[in-house]
This record gives structure tokens, C-alpha cells and sequence, in this order.
């Protein structure tokens, strides 16, 4: 990979990534229409390359077997998570995928503490974990609305003042864990303007196929914009880390969104440069054996090693004084 590639795809995300100790606010420092000047046309192409990049790079992650890494998309609803997860993944080996879509908490995951099911979900080495929500809903939609909390029948002391300041807290020193045990995480904010929304909503509507992406949940949701707003706002300013940056992609045009969260998976693994594992000597050696065996095996007239036949023109790899059909 060229250093000059891998340096335009850095200087692409630089503008989404929240500097880790700054104070941010969501509607002052983001744009959702923000489109770098690019055109839609032009990103075809360039998600393309994005997405082959990706799928080259996972197979080395997987060859490797010692780095993982876990990308937490989060937004509102109608944000694009799903259909991002859909694009960006879409060259990669399903094998070294697993997507985790968190709801509201089961009963027994309520029996745990707040960090236990995503636990659960976290990649192996060699995996790339996508989790479509993740435990930022714990300081979100848990935020928004307390009686969430309430239902999560935390003892009086974890209740009480300080609850937020203490799950960043945690949240942090969780992912600073992960990355000193070789999973890289890296965090998306889909960034939805409230019109937008409005207009995905009724597309919804209007559309049959559509009406089951819609609940009447989503129009109460609505109603809290402003407080997810400032959620959002103290959540990045919380934990956006030199370990686990945030990036805050803007999601009014789906075509952008996607874009970006390739651009910024394959940065996180461009950072990893994970490698194909070399054999040591004796192995090697024990390889050239067994290849010897499998040449002895050809049959008449074909060659003996068809691989390196059809990658080599300029020998002859037939087996000598035989022919074909014999
Ligand atoms: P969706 O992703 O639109 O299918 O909806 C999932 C719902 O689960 C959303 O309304 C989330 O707010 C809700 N949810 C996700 N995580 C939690 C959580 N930890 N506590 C409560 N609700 C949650
Ligand atoms: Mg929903």
C-alpha cells in the first residue's frame, strides 16, 4: 500500500475526528450537509476502491490473527446505520464479519451489569465487530430517559449523582483495555439534521415497503431531539480518546456517510497494517516436501505444479516424455 494512499485517506478524516479533550457542540461544530466538495457521482468510484481496500485488509487481519477491531455506529433513528453497514461491508469476507444490533435490554441482559451484553459481542482477533448501536446507548437513550435507568436496578450508589461522569469514565477505561489486548476501537456518530429526518420519516410513510423501518416510537423519539443533541454533545467531548477516537460523520447524504465510514475503517486498519504470518525455516522446508510429493502425483502429460505452469510462461512445467490423454 502506498504511503501516499493511505496519507489522502488520513487527511480525508481528519475533519470528522473529535480532538480527544475538546469541548464539543454538536449543532456548532458539525454539519450534516457537509460533503468535503465532493459529488455524489465521484463517489461510486471512490467507495469502491474503499471497499476493496477493506476486503484486502481483512484478509490480513484474519492471516494475522492477533489484532481485532470494533466499529460502534451510532444515530438517530433513520440515521443510515443500516444501510451504511450494508455498503461499506459489502466486499468483505462474511467470515470475518460479525454485525451486533442492540435493542432494548432483554430481562436477563438487565440482570448484568450495563456493559456485560456488549461484552458478549466483542470480536475475536481477526474479526472486525460492527455494532449497530452499542454501549453509548447506556450514557443516550439512558440519559434521555431515566426511568431507563431506574429499570436497570443498579444499587443506590450507582444511581446516584456523578452516574454519567462515571460510565464515560468506565466506558473509556473499557476500550483503553480493549486496545492494550489488541482490538482497536473506533467510533461513529451518523450525523442526521432534524429536517432530514422529517423527510426520511415520511419517505417511511409513504412508501408500503417502507412502513416497517417506521414506528410510532420514532415520532416520540423526535420530541427529544434537543436532548440527544446535548447527549451527543457531552458523550464526544466524554470519551473521544487517543485510543478509541470518535469521528462524527455527517449523514444527510447517504452517499457521504458511506463513504466516510469506509474511508475511516480502512484508516483504523491501515494503522493496524496487519500482515500475512511468515513460516519459519523448518516449515518452509517441510512445504517443499510435500510439494515435491504432490508433482510426483501428476498425471501423464499434465503439469506437474498447474499453478506455477499458468504463472510461468517461460517454463516448461509438463511432466518430460509423456502426453496428454496416455
Ligand atoms: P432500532 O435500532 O430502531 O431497531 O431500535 C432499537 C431501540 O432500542 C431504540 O429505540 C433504542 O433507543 C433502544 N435501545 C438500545 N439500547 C438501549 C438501552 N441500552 N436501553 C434502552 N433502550 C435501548
Ligand atoms: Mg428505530
Amino acid at each position: 500500500m502506498s504511503d501516499d494512499r493511505a496519507e489522502r485517506i488520513a487527511g480525508f478524516i481528519e475533519a470528522l475526528r473529535v480532538t480527544p479533550g475538546s469541548k464539543v457542540r454538536l449543532d456548532r461544530d458539525f454539519d450534516p450537509r457537509h460533503k468535503a466538495g465532493l459529488k455524489k457521482r465521484d463517489a461510486a468510484g471512490l467507495l469502491r476502491t474503499g471497499v476493496d481496500l477493506l476486503a484486502e485488509y481483512q484478509e490480513r487481519l484474519a492471516a494475522q490473527n492477533t489484532y481485532g477491531v470494533l466499529l460502534c455506529l451510532q444515530a438517530l433513528d433513520a440515521g443510515g446505520k443500516d444501510g451504511t453497514i450494508r455498503h461499506v461491508m459489502s466486499g468483505v469476507n462474511p467470515q470475518g464479519v460479525r454485525v451486533s444490533s442492540f435493542k432494548v435490554p432483554s430481562d436477563e441482559e438487565l440482570g448484568h451489569d450495563y456493559l456485560w451484553r456488549y461484552a458478549q459481542r466483542l470480536p475475536a482477533r481477526g474479526e472486525i465487530a460492527i455494532f449497530n448501536r452499542s454501549h453509548y446507548e447506556e450514557v443516550l437513550v439512558v440519559r434521555v430517559h431515566p426511568e431507563l435507568l431506574a429499570r436497570q436496578r443498579l444499587p443506590e450508589s450507582a444511581r446516584g449523582p456523578g452516574v454519567w461522569k462515571r460510565r464515560y469514565r468506565e466506558i473509556n477505561d473499557w476500550e483503553r483495555h480493549l486496545e492494550d489486548s489488541g482490538f482497536k476501537v473506533v467510533k461513529i456518530l451518523l450525523n442526521l439534521s432534524k429536517e432530514e429526518q422529517r423527510v426520511r420519516f415520511l419517505k417511511r410513510i409513504d412508501l408500503p415497503e417502507k412502513n416497517w423501518k417506521f414506528s410510532a416510537a420514532d415520532i416520540r423519539e423526535r420530541r427529544h431531539w434537543d436532548d440527544y443533541q446535548r447527549a451527543f454533545s457531552k458523550m464526544l467531548s466524554a470519551t473521544s480518546t487517543q485510543w478509541a477516537p470518535w469521528y462524527v460523520v455527517p449523514a444527510d447524504r447517504k452517499w457521504f456517510a458511506r463513504l466516510c465510514t469506509a474511508a475511516i475503517l480502512v484508516h483504523t486498519l491501515m494503522d493496524i497494517d496487519p500482515q500475512y504470518p511468515q513460516l519459519p525455516e523448518a516449515d518452509r522446508k517441510e512445504l517443499l516436501v510435500a510439494k515435491r510429493d504432490l508433482e510426483r502425483e501428476a498425471p501423464v502429460g499434465l503439469p506437474a505444479d498447474p499453478y506455477t505452469a499458468r504463472h510461468s510462461s517461460a517454463r516448461d512445467e509438463r511432466t518430460p516424455g509423456r502426453r496428454a490423454g496416455k
